[in-house]
């Protein structure tokens, strides 16, 4: 088999690495011959993360992008040798965690050299009177999770990829979990970094309680989506084992009560560890078997921490709720959620019946919210071939709220996958800002939202964050086609 045959989607740029062997045997220096490796079977390995079109793209034997070679280094100073190797040779380097990441963040689009972060899998020092834990950055979520737990501790920070991400690409792509609200999203979680930087310097910052010491550099690292530096060990802020967790229930008429409800909470202070909304389609798909949530919008609350503020908090929750027309559903559709909280088999199932699907987070202030919502549902649902669209809200702020929208469907004839995915991206993203809304909460940029960075950030900022890569990373090595330039323009797209 050679899969240079397949069509790649990616890669036609495809950087042409002029002596192979010889990179190889400068990486075989650094790392020892195992932790090189060029077998197509590693390559197949890393041509795509979990951006869910690559899985259609998979089953038909396209390829989302080809790396030349992939390394797994141990140390810090190993990253520091091959990006140095990397700029020699101007190759590109990905960064490669548990591929977990939605948005094409570590396809290696134009080849190179991919470098998992697997070997990076020690927790260093859990500290009980600094409440902090310091991990090196390719553990796995559910590793570290379960080592606190057994300890009496927990990070507060459950994806619901934990059992496929890693610290690393959590801060990479500034994840936030389930239990965002009451611990907040990985970037106030994030208390110290040890990164190098893309021509191998490393640059360790400090583990401070807070710092009034200038502009904080080592921010730049969050969300830096392997376009800046390589982030090697983290310290993180833990905290003790909840004593006692509430878990409620209420059936809202509309997501209008239910937002209401959730706004109201957040006013007085009390901040639950889970608050999801499900709009009606997704309540009758998670929770058809609950009658009194039949065509009304269902919310879960999880209320945990010391056992007499948690009694307080689920007083407050219900009065709120009860006086919004909420009716009480009781607790066993949050046991039901915890149970399946974790299962994501619809997403594969798609793909095999030529379905087209994805999801897509975006955030928005209060005062837009119920707006942002009917126009997204509303634009989305008038795309040609698209039959599914539906919505949860996952995360929660006393100023605004994280939507999760889905859609899916089947291209209309004479529309390929791809062009029928990015016409649901570029509809749905569209909606979003036109309602007032950012276009990402927490999957991050990757390919599919570089597009709209300068809708985000203006023209100037857009452009000042390109100066800040280009400081950082003079020949472009780390993670190119990423965050900065827009691949999905060159492939025609004029939207
Ligand atoms: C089923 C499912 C559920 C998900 N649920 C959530 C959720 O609840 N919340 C959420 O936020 N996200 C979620 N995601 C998205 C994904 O899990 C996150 O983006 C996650 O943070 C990626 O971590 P990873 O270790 O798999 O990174 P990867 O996918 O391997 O990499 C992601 C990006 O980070 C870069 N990177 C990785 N490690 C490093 C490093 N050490 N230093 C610098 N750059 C690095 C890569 O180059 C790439 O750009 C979900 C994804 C799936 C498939």
């Amino acid at each position: 088999m050679n899969l240079e045959n397949f069509e790649h989607i990616y890669n036609d740029q495809r950087s042409q690495i002029k002596d192979k062997p010889m990179l190889q045997e400068e990486l075989s220096k650094i790392l020892g011959k195992d932790n090189v490796s060029c077998k197509e079977i590693d390559l197949l390995a890393y041509s795509s993360d979990s951006t869910l079109i690559s899985l259609n793209w998979m089953i038909e034997g396209k390829i989302a992008a080809l790396p030349d070679l992939v390394v797994w280094p141990e140390t810090t100073e190993q990253i520091s040798a091959v990006l140095k190797v990397a700029n020699e040779f101007k190759i590109p380097i990905v960064p490669y965690a548990e591929g977990s990441g939605v948005v094409g963040g570590a396809i290696p689009v134009f080849g190179g050299i991919i470098l998992d972060m697997k070997k990076f899998n020690n927790v260093l020092e859990i500290n009980d009177k600094n409440l902090t834990v310091t991990v090196e950055a390719g553990t796995n979520g559910m590793n570290l999770e379960r080592i606190l737990n057994t300890r009496g501790y927990t990070c507060g920070h459950i994806p619901q990829s934990i059992y496929t991400s890693s610290v690393g690409g959590w801060i990479a792509h500034r994840a936030a979990g389930q239990f965002s609200t009451k611990y907040g999203k990985i970037e106030d979680i994030v208390i110290g970094l040890e990164v190098v930087l893309p021509q191998g310097e490393i640059v360790r910052f400090k583990t401070t309680a807070r710092a009034s010491t200038g502009p904080q550099l080592d921010k730049l690292f969050l969300g830096n989506e392997g376009t800046l530096g390589i982030v090697t060990q983290a310290t993180l802020k833990i905290w003790p084992y909840p004593e006692k967790r509430a878990l409620i229930s209420y059936a809202f008429p509309s997501i209008i009560e239910a937002l209401e409800s959730c706004r109201l909470i957040l006013r007085k202070m009390v901040f639950p560890g889970v608050i999801r909304i499900y709009d009606q389609a997704e309540t009758s798909r998670h929770f058809e078997h609950v009658e009194n949530a039949k065509e009304k919008v269902m919310v879960v609350f999880v209320c945990e921490g010391n056992s007499n503020l948690v009694d307080l908090e689920q007083s407050i929750v219900s009065e709120i709720c009860n006086s919004m027309s909420g009716v009480d559903c009781g607790k066993e559709p949050v046991e039901h959620w915890f149970e399946t909280r974790f299962k994501v088999k619809e997403s594969s199932m798609f793909p095999p019946y030529k379905i087209v699907a994805d999801t897509i987070e975006v955030a928005v202030m209060w005062d837009k919210a119920v707006e942002l919502y009917l126009s997204v549902v509303e634009a989305t649902s008038k795309i040609s071939g698209n039959v599914l669209i539906s919505a949860h809200v996952s995360h929660f702020y006393p100023n605004g709220v994280g939507y999760y929208f889905t859609f899916g469907g089947v291209p209309p004839k004479g529309t390929s996958e791809f062009e029928f995915y990015q016409e649901c991206w570029n509809i749905t993203i569209k909606a979003a800002l036109d309602a007032g809304g950012s276009f990402g909460h927490h999957h991050g940029v990757g390919i599919n939202r570089s597009k709209w960075m300068e809708n985000e950030w203006g023209a100037v900022g857009l452009e000042t964050l390109r100066k800040i890569k280009m400081i950082f990373d003079p020949n472009n090595i780390l993670n190119p086609g990423k965050v900065f330039e827009n691949l999905w323009r060159k492939k025609g797209d004029e939207n």
